[in-house]
């Protein structure tokens, strides 16, 4: 197990599916979570389960999409917890349709949530990572934006859009001992996912050689080795979870 013991971790989208896996997992290894969604009474669940278990967690809400408040909040949890060691940039959404079909909003939404909103809390987040010269940016793509999908384009161009911000992170950051990369899971059990009809995930798990869809508790593992000190010689890589889709 890997240890991040004083270390102070972010993580967006944190109130359900791979966000809260992902907060419990980096509590249990020893991280304080400074906890980020769009409403605060969404992440008193999670909240309260890192506090049970011994952890220490703050509450924050924010809509990722808006700079100012990701400034502001980002601030308030650097002065708050004086510092700033991890960001997981897990908020995400899918708007699906076919490209024919897609509303110019449809398009833009996931674009601006996935990608812009990675883009505006990496931002808030690197300078008290240098001035620390410590930080560990772990985004979680997909490996829709690795090989595209049929009714997803506006989410596929995001995740392929958020790997090109990570590997740019990654170059520009490796000086200042910041590492980032992108974790791409393949299909997971959450409410992401809960619409799709039986016929559907049953010929997904065909193309699955483990056979299965992932579970929350498949990616979080994943990050945590990511966040430690451990890992600091792996940067601008993406990871595949996907039970071998991709290969
Ligand atoms: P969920 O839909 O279960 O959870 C997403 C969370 O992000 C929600 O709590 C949501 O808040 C929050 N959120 C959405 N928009 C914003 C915003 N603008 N600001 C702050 N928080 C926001 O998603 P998953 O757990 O399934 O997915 C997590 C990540 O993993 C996403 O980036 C997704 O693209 C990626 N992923 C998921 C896969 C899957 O199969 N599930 C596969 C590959 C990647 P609210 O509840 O208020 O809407």
């Amino acid at each position: 197990m890997f240890h991040l013991k004083g270390k102070v971790a972010v993580v967006t989208g944190a109130a359900r599916g791979i966000g809260r896996s992902i907060s419990l997992a980096l509590s249990q290894a020893g991280a304080t979570i400074a906890l980020i969604d769009l409403s605060a009474d969404s992440l008193q669940g999670v909240h309260d389960e890192i506090t049970a278990q011994g952890g220490q967690a703050s509450m924050h809400a924010c809509d990722i999409t808006d700079p100012d408040m990701v400034a502001a909040t980002f601030k308030d949890i650097t002065e708050q917890h004086n510092a700033l060691h991890i960001l997981v940039n897990n908020a995400g959404i899918t708007r699906d349709n076919l490209l024919m079909r897609l509303s110019q909003e449809d398009w833009e939404a996931p674009i601006r949530t996935n990608l812009t909103g990675a883009f505006n809390c990496t931002r808030a987040a690197v300078r008290p990572m240098m001035k620390q010269r410590y930080g560990r940016i772990i985004n979680i793509a997909s490996v829709v934006g690795m090989m595209g999908n049929a009714g997803q384009a506006n989410y596929a161009a995001s995740k392929a859009g958020l790997i090109g911000l990570t590997k740019s992170t990654a170059k520009e950051f490796g000086s200042r001992a910041i590492t980032a990369n992108a974790l791409a899971p393949g299909f997971i059990t959450t409410d992401m996912t809960a619409e799709l009809p039986e016929s559907t995930v049953q010929k997904l798990t065909e193309n699955i050689p483990l056979g299965r869809m992932g579970k929350p508790e498949d990616v979080a593992p994943a990050v945590v080795f990511l966040a430690s000190e451990d890992a600091g010689y792996i940067t601008g890589q993406i990871l595949p979870i996907d039970g071998g889709m991709v290969m």
